[in-house]
């Protein structure tokens, strides 16, 4: 397209407005994209890029590429989840009517925060939008699903501002981020956003982050004093997200209609850290759901009770009243397994109403989802009744809230036949018999051939000629036809169209009346049966409030039934969740472990926890034993008590925890570029600033990654400071290799020593599983290894050393120069020569290039 044209000027505006974006500008049946866009495009999209102004010299042409409008949505859907911002430009008017210039504008802007269409959406995975505002040490967060219309906000202020905020960024892993300018320039923030969230940022507007436009805009969408938002960060960010659905949706957005304004005291805080590391919705290394804590109890059968038990997940509860409910709920259903069937089997034809209804208000709903919504509703009368016999008051609260809208049902089902056709544009979709014109206009289009015979016939007897005919072609439509013979009977009413050799065609203002009826009876149809579609739908979108309610109890009876269902299958306990500062657990096992053991049995593990005597337990023990396992097990079960879910063990009574930290493993952040002992330090760090004495901690492994004398050190440290009650006192439970802390029992209060039993078996190891009293009184290291397949000279060579460092304590044995018979050392990999040029490096002196090359040719020589 040559540069200068009028349609080429009307692109360089609308662009001019929308650099951030890709321009998607609609040509005829394309969508074209043109200059950077283009070659961004093509690139990303594998298309070819081309240039229609052959005749001019290749840099003045200007690159373009297109996509198929009607297979549009799955380019775009690429191009949204590599982070990019796609402007959709329709044309506005018909093109074949239009004089000059089609006009043209920008429908939608589509971002990866704010998508809606089925194909781009996660169905059990909420898809959150974030705006998040900073003054100084305050913070305000808003998190917004546009597909379900579920908005929260929350705020903090003071010094630990954020680590909340990066907390609840994790929690709700948001797809993009509204920023505001002082956000923006926090480059912490940032740094987090990129590296640990890996989502789009966008600088929002000073002017929608500004507080009297911010609150305008909240007071738009959700009325005034909307739910009692404060004002500052909080409302300043509501305002500023709701700006940007504003200016990217341009539609109806009142299925967004309020803001759930929370504070942080009604849920436990879990960083990023304890949330992978405890595998709640994905595992560490796969990040795969199987093998997750979600994994075990997501048995939910709808996709809104898919995105609640995940969201249950990532915030357990701090009140004991409000996890007795969930908890009663659950027995109910544990206790009556037929209707916990019939239940789930109601539930998995409940449809995502959630989404349904998000999709009707915004405007791109079809006949296929309102008929979807009404069927999805049908099944809660029945729900309803299922629910009737149980007494928990939460389920009969979320009975009496599943309202299944029957008069609106009413209307879709008479309204719309069964399976309507995909488009809501080309008619066939009404019912017959749901509008009387509707049925006129059909009657007209099936009956046309009767009611050109039933005109012949009034004709006839009206001028009395037999021979009378009505026909019809395509230059003069219907037209009435007498023969030469009957001219003389022809009435004055009938108008001469044509003259031929025999006869004679007329017309009739009646004639041209029916004519004009058949043949505008399909447009008319079709424009008649969208109007009434609209009408349904509009019906539909004004009750957003209470198929939303609906939709809300129908995900919790979702999410109680998938908890009753799994306690009941793996012999669950209700904990007893109180204020104390227990952990009481008899025979607790590892919800996920236990399932993932094919044929081999799980042992169960007691465990006692309490803020004095039995608060920090070093656990010692040979690799393998179970250490992790076991430590994870109890984060896990205090967690799902938490949740209001029941807990793998005979018995179990749990304080409530305020947070659960974890130092465990290898960190995932290593490809950030920091040392292993660097991340462990750091979190190590957060977790003693942040942890209070009634949080649980696990560590595993403090200070393996440094040398022993300093690990020992900073480990010793670390467990006084937790078992020290003037400073943190908080419940610990502290896996080491230093055999040497288990001193510390008897020596410092509070603190006890326990190992998971193994047996030594001639040279094998027997792992017992079982977590004792006391220290554990070797480490087997070296069975261990043989174990696992290292070669049987390396292990007997080891031996050999261990036996030496024992009697002698030196601390290392000299290579042995010459190997004795059997035996193994570094000369018999031919590494001498190796070993002996890297003592004659001078490294102060080499240079990169120098030690590359070097660093190349060792490696060949061995
Ligand atoms: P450690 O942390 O002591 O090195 P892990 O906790 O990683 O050991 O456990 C090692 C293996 O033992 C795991 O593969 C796990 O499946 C198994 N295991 C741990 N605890 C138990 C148990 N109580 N019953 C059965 N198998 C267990």
């Amino acid at each position: 397209m040559a540069e200068g044209t009028p349609m080429m000027l009307q692109y360089h505006k609308i662009k001019a407005d929308h650099p951030d974006c890709i321009l998607f500008f609609r040509l005829g049946d394309f969508y074209e994209m043109f200059n950077e866009d283009a070659k961004t495009a093509s690139r990303e999209l594998e298309l070819t890029l081309t240039s229609r102004d052959r005749t001019r010299p290749p840099e003045e042409r200007t690159p373009m590429c297109g996509v198929p409008y009607h297979a549009a949505e799955a380019y775009i859907s690429r191009l949204i989840a590599k982070g990019y911002k796609v402007a959709i430009c329709e044309q506005m008017e018909d093109p074949a009517t239009a004089k000059g210039l089609v006009d043209r504008d920008i429908i939608r802007i589509v971002t990866p925060g704010t998508v809606i269409e089925e194909t781009m959406l996660e169905e059990g995975k909420n898809n959150f939008l974030c705006a998040l505002c900073l003054e100084e040490e305050k913070a305000g967060l808003c998190f917004a699903d546009l597909s379900t219309g579920e908005v929260s906000a929350t705020g903090f202020a003071g010094p630990g501002w954020r680590e909340h905020v990066e907390n609840e960024l994790g929690r709700f892993s948001p797809r993009e981020v509204l920023l505001s300018s002082e956000a923006w320039e926090d480059p912490l923030l940032q740094d987090f956003l990129r590296s640990r969230l890996d989502c789009r940022r966008e600088r929002g507007g000073e002017e929608a982050f500004a507080p009297g436009p911010a609150a305008r805009a909240v007071e738009k969408q959700f009325g005034p004093g909307a739910e009692g938002l404060p004002a500052g960060p909080v409302t300043r960010c509501v305002g500023a997200l709701m700006s940007y659905l504003y200016d990217t949706q341009k539609t109806d957005l009142s299925h967004l209609s309020s803001v759930n304004y929370y504070t942080t005291g009604e849920f436990m805080e879990l960083d990023l850290t304890a949330r992978r590391n405890l595998e709640l919705t994905e595992t560490l290394r796969g990040g795969e759901k199987k093998g997750s804590l979600l994994w075990v109890l997501d048995k939910t059968c709808t996709p809104m009770g898919h995105r609640l038990i995940r969201s249950w997940l990532e915030r357990p509860l701090l009140s004991p009243v409000q996890i007795g409910k969930r908890q009663g709920a659950v027995a109910d259903l544990v206790g009556d397994s037929v209707a916990r069937q019939e239940i789930a089997r109601e539930l998995k034809e409940v449809t995502d109403l959630e989404r349904l209804i998000g999709r009707v208000v915004y405007g791109t709903a079809g006949g296929r989802d309102l008929v979807s919504l009404s069927r999805g509703l049908g099944r809660l009368p029945d729900l309803r009744l299922l629910l009737s016999p149980f007494q928990s008051s939460l389920l009969s609260v979320l009975r009496e809230s599943l309202d299944d809208l029957a008069d609106l049902r009413g209307q879709i089902d008479a309204a719309f036949v069964e399976e309507p056709p995909f488009s809501v544009r080309e008619g066939g979709f009404i019912r017959d018999g749901y509008d009387a014109e509707v049925d006129r206009l059909r009657g007209i289009l099936t009956g046309g051939k009767d009611m050109v015979a039933a005109m012949e016939a009034q004709e006839k007897e009206k001028t009395g000629i037999k021979s009378l005919k009505v026909g019809f072609n395509k230059v003069f439509g219907y037209y009435i036809e007498v023969s030469k013979a009957n001219y003389a009977q022809v009435p004055d009413t009938y108008i001469r169209k044509q003259t031929l050799v025999n006869c004679e065609r007329f017309i009739t203002p009646e004639l041209k009346e029916m004519e004009h009826t058949i043949l505008t009876a399909q447009d008319q149809l079709t424009a008649l049966e969208y109007q009434l579609f609209c009408q349904v739908r509009q019906a539909a979108a004004d009750r957003v409030a209470d198929i939303q309610r609906s939709a809300a109890a129908v995900a919790q009876v979702d999410v109680l039934c998938s908890f009753a269902r799994v306690a009941a299958e793996n012999g669950y306990c209700m904990p007893q969740v109180d204020l104390s500062d227990v952990i009481d657990i008899s025979e607790g096992r590892h919800p996920v472990v236990e399932k993932t053991r094919k044929g081999e049995l799980f042992v169960p593990n007691d465990t006692h926890m309490d803020g004095k005597e039995d608060m920090v337990s070093i656990i010692t023990g040979p690799n393998m034993a179970g250490k992790s396992t076991y430590m994870r097990q109890v984060a896990l079960i205090v967690l799902m008590a938490q949740m209001g879910s029941f807990v793998p063990a005979k018995a179990a009574r749990v304080g409530i925890v305020d947070r659960v930290f974890t130092r465990i493993g290898a960190s995932d952040d290593l490809s950030a570029g920091q040392s292993t002992f660097m991340v462990e330090m750091t979190e190590v760090a957060e977790l003693l600033k942040n942890a209070t004495a009634k949080s649980l901690l696990i560590l595993d492994e403090i200070g393996r990654g440094t040398s022993t004398y300093d690990g020992m050190a900073i480990a010793r440290a670390v467990l006084e400071f937790c078992a020290d009650r003037r400073r943190l006192g908080a419940k610990t439970l502290f896996a080491t290799h230093y055999h040497e802390l288990t001193d510390l029992e008897g020596e410092i209060g509070g603190v006890k020593n326990y190992n998971i039993a193994a047996k030594k078996k001639k040279d094998d190891i027997l792992f017992l599983r079982k977590i004792v009293r006391g220290p554990a009184a070797a480490s087997y290291g070296i069975e261990v290894a043989k174990l696992a397949g290292v070669p049987d000279k390396v292990i007997s060579r080891a031996k050999v050393i261990l036996d030496q460092l024992e009697t002698e304590g030196v601390p290392l044995p000299a290579v042995s120069a010459a190997p004795e018979d059997g035996q193994f050392s570094l000369g018999d990999l031919g590494a001498q020569s190796v070993a002996d040029r890297l003592r004659a490096v001078d490294v102060d002196t080499l240079t990169p290039i120098e030690a590359m090359n070097l660093l190349y040719e060792m490696k060949k020589e061995l």
